[in-house]
C-alpha cells in the first residue's frame, strides 16, 4: 500500500501532527477507486462527492482541534449493512432501488467516531456464498490475481482492503464470510464473539450465527474497529459486553498460552502447500513460547452438514419478508394476478437464495423437522460440548482458514457442494459462537494462505493479543 494510505494509528498520528490531511488521502483514494474499481468490482457504489465533503470537514476538525477518535479514517461497508439514505441491497435484485431508512449500530458507531464511508462493497447475494460470484452485480476479482475469486461472501470488503481501496472494511460472518475472503486475499479478518457486536441494521441471514466484524491490513487496525463497534445495544437482545479474562505475559511472548491443534482439521483433502504454511505458522507460535497441544474435536467434521441444515432453516424464515408486497414493492403492484405477482417477485432472488429457501422450508416442514432440523440442533450441541471440553485444555485453537488458496473464477459455480466445502474450517466457530481470526501466513502457488486462531467465547481481546504477537513475529 502506498505511503499516503498507511495503517490507522499512523494515519491518525499524521493527521494530528498536521503532516497529512484527510482530504489528501481522499483525493488519492478517489483516484485509485476510479482507476481500479471498475476492474476489481470491490465496491458496488462509491460516494465521491460525499467523501470529498466529509474529508473537508475532517480537515477542519483537525485544524480546530475537535477531531473525533477515527476522524478521516476511510471505511468500506458491506452491502448488507444499513446506512440511512443510501442504497443497501445485499447485492440482490430483490432489493433493487431500496434505500435504507436508518443506520445500523456498528456502522453508526464508526461514523459517529469520525470514520468516512467510501461506499458499499460487493458480496454474495444475501451473504450466501464463498466466492462473491453469487452477487447479482458480477463477481469481485482477487487483487492478488484478477483471474481468481476473492472468497466470500465479504469478497468486496476483502478485495477493497487488499487493494488499498480503504483503511478497513466491515463484513459479516455467518459461516466464515469475513475470515475466508480475508484468507484468500491476504488480509486480516476477525469474526467476534456472537453478540459482542450488535446485529441491528445487518440484513439477517441466519440470526443465530450472524456477526459483524472488520477486515483489515493488520490486527491493530481490526482491533480499532472492533473496539469502536462492540458492546450491548438495546436494539439487539443478543448483544452484550464481553467479559474475557485471559491475558498474555506482557513481554511480547506467548509463554503460558496453550495452543490446541485439532487432529480432525489436518486430514487428507487439505491442500499440502496450505498445510505446509499452517504448520510453519504453528512452529512460529511455538517459537513465541506457546505450548502446542494435540487435541480432538470429535464432532467437528459434522459441523458443515449441521450448518447446511440450520442456516437454510433460518434463511427461509428471515427471507420470508421479501414477499413481493413490502419488497420489492414494484413487482406486486404491476402483477396481473396474485400468482403472477408471486412468481415475478420471487424470480428476483438468484439461484443460491432460492436453493436455500427451498432447503430451509423443507427441513422445517412438519414431518421433516425432527429428521433434519432437530438432529442438526443436537449436532450443534455436541460441537459446542467438544469446544467446551477443549477449553479445559487449551486457550487457542489453530487451523487453516480455508482448505485451498483462491481458485479461478467460474471453477466452482456449478458445484454448490464443492463451494460449501471451502467453509469446512470456519463454520464451527459460528455454530459455537466463539471469536475467530484469520491472519496471513505465507503463500502457496503465489496466492495468500490464512491461518485461523480461535478462542473461548468473550475472549476476543485475548485472541487479538495472541494474533498480534503472531503478526509481529513475521
Ligand atoms: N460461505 C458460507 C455460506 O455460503 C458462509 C456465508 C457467510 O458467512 N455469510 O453460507
Amino acid at each position: 500500500m502506498a505511503d499516503i494510505f498507511p495503517d490507522i494509528q499512523t494515519t491518525l498520528a499524521a493527521y494530528r501532527a498536521k503532516t497529512l490531511k484527510p482530504s489528501t488521502v481522499a483525493a488519492d483514494l478517489l483516484a485509485r477507486l476510479e482507476a481500479e474499481n471498475p476492474q476489481l468490482n470491490a465496491y458496488l457504489r462509491t460516494y465521491a462527492p460525499e467523501i470529498a465533503a466529509a474529508a473537508a470537514k475532517a480537515d477542519a476538525a483537525y485544524a480546530s482541534g475537535t477531531a473525533r477518535p477515527l476522524e478521516g479514517i476511510f471505511v468500506g461497508v458491506k452491502d448488507n449493512l444499513l446506512v440511512a439514505g443510501t442504497r443497501t441491497g445485499s447485492a440482490s435484485k430483490m432489493l433493487e432501488g431500496y434505500v435504507a431508512p436508518y443506520t445500523g449500530t456498528a456502522v453508526g458507531k464508526l461514523l459517529d467516531a469520525g470514520a468516512i464511508m467510501i461506499g458499499k462493497t460487493n458480496m454474495d447475494e444475501f451473504a450466501m456464498g464463498s466466492s462473491t460470484e453469487n452477487s447479482a452485480y458480477g463477481p469481485t476479482k482477487n487483487p492478488k490475481d484478477p483471474s481468481c475469486v476473492p472468497g466470500g461472501s465479504s469478497g468486496g470488503s476483502a478485495a477493497a482492503v487488499a487493494a488499498g481501496l480503504c483503511h478497513v472494511a466491515l463484513g459479516s460472518d455467518t459461516g466464515g464470510s469475513i475470515r475466508q475472503p480475508a484468507s484468500l486475499c491476504g488480509c486480516v479478518g476477525f469474526k467476534p464473539t456472537y453478540g459482542s457486536v450488535s446485529r441491528y441494521g445487518l440484513m439477517s441471514m441466519a440470526s443465530s450465527l450472524d456477526v459483524i466484524g472488520p477486515l483489515a491490513n493488520s490486527v491493530a487496525d481490526a482491533r480499532v474497529v472492533y473496539d469502536t463497534i462492540r458492546g450491548a445495544d438495546e436494539h439487539d437482545a443478543t448483544s452484550h459486553y464481553i467479559k474475557g479474562a485471559k491475558k498474555l505475559a506482557g513481554d511480547g511472548s506467548l509463554k503460558g498460552v496453550r495452543v490446541g491443534v485439532p487432529r480432525e482439521y489436518f486430514l487428507p483433502g487439505l491442500d499440502a502447500d496450505v498445510e505446509g504454511c499452517v504448520q510453519k505458522g504453528i512452529a512460529k507460535l511455538k517459537a513465541l513460547g506457546a505450548e502446542i497441544v494435540d487435541i480432538s474435536l470429535p464432532n467437528a467434521e459434522h459441523g458443515l452438514a449441521a450448518y447446511y441444515v440450520l442456516m437454510p432453516a433460518e434463511v427461509s424464515t428471515n427471507l420470508s419478508r421479501f414477499d413481493g408486497v413490502r419488497y420489492p414493492a414494484s413487482q406486486m403492484a404491476g402483477a396481473a394476478s396474485l400468482i403472477d405477482g408471486y412468481v415475478k417477485s420471487r424470480a428476483a432472488f438468484g439461484p443460491e437464495p432460492q436453493r436455500r429457501i427451498l432447503v430451509g422450508t423443507y427441513v422445517l416442514s412438519a414431518g421433516y423437522y425432527d429428521a433434519y432440523y432437530r438432529q442438526a440442533q443436537k449436532v450443534r450441541g455436541l460441537i459446542v460440548k467438544d469446544f467446551n471440553d477443549a477449553w479445559q485444555k487449551v486457550d487457542i485453537i489453530v487451523s487453516p482458514t480455508s482448505p485451498t488458496v483462491a481458485w479461478p473464477l467460474g471453477e466452482k459455480v456449478d458445484d454448490p457442494l464443492a463451494m460449501y466445502l471451502s467453509d469446512i474450517f470456519t463454520i464451527n466457530a459460528n455454530l459455537v459462537g466463539i471469536p475467530s481470526i484469520s491472519l496471513p501466513c505465507g503463500e502457496a502457488d503465489g496466492m495468500p494462505v490464512g491461518i485461523q486462531l480461535a478462542a473461548a467465547r468473550d475472549e476476543d481481546l485475548f485472541l487479538l493479543d495472541v494474533a498480534e504477537a503472531f503478526e509481529k513475529a513475521n
